[in-house]
């Protein structure tokens, strides 16, 4: 059978060394199969292994070929849309408990990190950097906002405290945010793989699901097994195609792309991000950068609605790169790359059951490291039997794409046109 490679990443050159895992044959029992091997299903399989559930994970690819593999790294707390969007569309009580959990992923990785030592370049802090005073009007707003939730390790910058953290010109100021932080994301997976393993999970490469068999004990085929569990979580997000058509009807895989500098060295690593912090924009279609563990800049943004790979990664990524820092002008770049997240309509994480058994969390809509990793948790809450937190994920409503498969693209192209014209104009 094929096999299919990471694609080249500096994450896939850096990685650390894992295990190449067989592809699934025959018949398997186990309690919970999971589909996709991403932080969903990884940390789904976790957080079950912890409490002595049988887990088995097929993956199409290799773990960590998704997004979670080729991410910017980058921990962002909250949701793609933020808790006072949530609070205007469902219940107090459901928006209460999910602004509560807008700040756990990050605690859950780091507390993944070190419970099973993973060695992943984990850093502390992140910036988000405005362009213009409205957007630092909305800074403000959220520091409120995530304050009312308990969350309060932040701090507003002005343009002196920002141009201290990132040496640019470019913002009017930001806010810092010390429980984000960063990571080399595909050695975080391989991490959480190998504590799966640990605890007597079995992971499954180069296995796609290609059908679920529905019933009460629901049987997962790929194309040389089958597996059947009392339970199924599907974690594809952005790559699992058409397996499910309700749930690729109510959601649209979109590429963004990642550039990476070869090594800057300390001094001039330093004097980009003193700090070493990690940074996104405010803009609707943002940008977002940081240093690696060995000092290069992993610089990434825009959006390509539908998912196509773009011909000429650099030519997109590196003038975004040099109107940042200009000062990179003589700068190589190594390593480029793209990869599929998932969007949703109203930018919320859709999150549900299909009959009793078949469990599914997906589309967080480009931040996604921390939340799927709470996704994770309360995946494995509800078939424990807590649904509470489940519940309130699932009152979030989802809606289909205006367009239907054939003009959701060009629909929703034309909507972040708009947002990202107004983003120049700084209206
Ligand atoms: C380039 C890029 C940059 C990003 N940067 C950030 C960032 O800095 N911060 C942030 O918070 N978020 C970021 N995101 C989003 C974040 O990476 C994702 O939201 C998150 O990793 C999704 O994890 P997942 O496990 O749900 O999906 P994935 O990581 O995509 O995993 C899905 C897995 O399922 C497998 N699969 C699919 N279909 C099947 C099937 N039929 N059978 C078996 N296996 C299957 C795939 O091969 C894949 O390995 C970024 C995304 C991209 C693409």
């Amino acid at each position: 059978m094929a096999h299919t490679p990471y694609p080249l990443s500096y994450y896939a050159a850096s990685a650390s060394p894992a295990p190449t895992r067989p592809a699934l044959e025959g018949e398997r029992d186990t309690d919970i199969c999971i589909i996709g091997a991403g932080y969903t299903g990884l940390s789904t399989a976790l957080f079950l292994l912890e409490s002595g559930f049988k887990v088995c994970i097929v993956e199409a690819a290799k773990v960590g070929f998704g997004a979670s593999g080729r991410n910017g790294g980058q921990i962002v707390n909250s949701y793609s849309r933020d808790i006072d969007v949530i609070e205007r569309s469902v219940g107090a009580r459901q928006a209460q408990l999910l602004g509560q959990m807008a700040f756990e992923g990050g605690r859950i990785i780091r507390e993944r990190i070190a419970k099973y030592n993973i060695q992943c370049d984990l850093k502390d802090g992140g910036v988000f950097a405005a362009f213009t005073a409205k957007q630092m009007g909305h800074l403000e707003a959220q520091k409120k906002l995530w304050e009312r939730y308990g969350h309060n390790q932040l701090e507003l910058l002005d343009a002196k405290g920002i141009r201290d953290v990132v040496a640019t010109d470019n913002y009017v100021g930001g806010m810092l945010d010390l429980s984000g932080g960063h990571i080399h994301p595909l050695n975080l997976a391989l991490g959480e793989a190998a504590a799966v393993e640990s605890l007597g999970g079995i992971i499954y490469e180069q296995s796609p699901a290609v059908r679920i068999e529905r019933g009460t004990n629901p049987i997962v085929h790929t194309p040389q097994g089958r597996v059947k569990a009392k339970f199924v979580v599907v974690a594809g997000n952005a790559y699992l195609g058409n397996l499910i058509p309700e749930l690729a009807a109510k959601s649209m895989p979109c590429g963004t792309q990642v550039i990476t500098t070869e090594p800057l060295g300390e001094d001039l690593a330093h004097s980009l991000l003193p700090q070493d912090y990690c940074v996104e924009d405010c803009n609707y279609l943002l940008d977002y950068y940081r240093l690696s563990g060995d000092k290069r800049l992993i610089y990434g943004g825009g959006v390509v609605y539908g998912a196509r790979d773009p011909a000429n990664i650099e030519a997109i990524i590196r003038p975004k790169m040099l109107k940042t820092f200009p000062q990179l002008k003589d700068v190589k770049i190594e390593f480029a790359w793209t990869g599929n997240f998932l969007l949703t309509l109203s930018r919320l994480p859709q999150v549900g059951r299909l009959g009793d058994n078949i469990y599914y969390s997906q589309g967080c809509s480009g931040h996604g490291v921390t939340y799927t990793h709470l996704a994770g948790k309360v995946l494995a809450e509800s078939l424990k039997g807590q649904a509470e937190r489940f519940d309130a994920f699932a009152s979030l409503p989802h809606y289909p794409f205006p367009g239907g498969q054939l003009f959701r693209v060009p629909f929703t192209a034309l909507g972040a046109w708009y947002y990202s014209l107004r983003d120049r104009l700084g209206v």
